[in-house]
């Protein structure tokens, strides 16, 4: 029987496939009752009506199962509310790889500030091109390949790459 954290921390996101839902940030607990064994797992969806999340909880129930671990509980929890704060430092390296812009966190924005010299830092600084690093870069479309990503064009290289929506 495999730990069902392990488990559920394997299941990669099924709209970003590099990606494990532990690594995104919308795994939140599994906890194992000990009196029954049941487990119950509590994910937070990226943003209201992903709809993702239906294939995320039938994918965590499945890994469940092949580990040992069959009538989980999958429970939706939306607050606090998900944030692209949540996504680790190794998922953010990932969404790199991959292509897709990972969104600036919070706290490193906080150490670019936002007056220096009295210069003021906009803060669409924070989508770069994947590809070559510039900040040369527009918004397209609201919606690129899925619904949680939006499509961006960098100046620079011209090339169009995917944009995980900041929420
Ligand atoms: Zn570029």
């Amino acid at each position: 029987m495999v730990d069902p954290r392990e488990a559920v921390a394997a299941v990669v996101d099924p709209e970003i496939r590099v990606i494990t839902i532990d690594e995104l940030g919308i795994l939140r607990a599994v906890d194992r009752d000990a009196a029954t064994g049941r487990v119950t797992v509590t994910i937070t969806p990226t943003y209201t009506g992903c709809p993702a999340m239906d294939v995320i909880r039938a994918d965590i129930r499945r890994a469940l199962a092949a580990a040992g671990h069959p009538d989980a509980d999958v429970r939706t929890v939306y607050s606090p509310a998900w944030s692209t704060d949540w996504i680790s430092t190794a998922g953010r390296a990932k969404l790199a790889a991959a292509g897709i812009a990972p969104p600036l966190a919070t706290r490193d924005a906080g150490t670019a500030p936002a007056t220096r010299a009295g210069t003021v830092v906009p803060l669409t600084l924070a989508v770069r091109c994947p590809l070559c690093g510039s900040a040369e870069t527009e918004q397209v479309s609201r919606f690129g390949s899925t619904a949680c990503k939006a499509l961006w064009r960098c100046r620079a290289c011209r090339e169009p790459f995917d944009h995980l929506k900041a929420l």
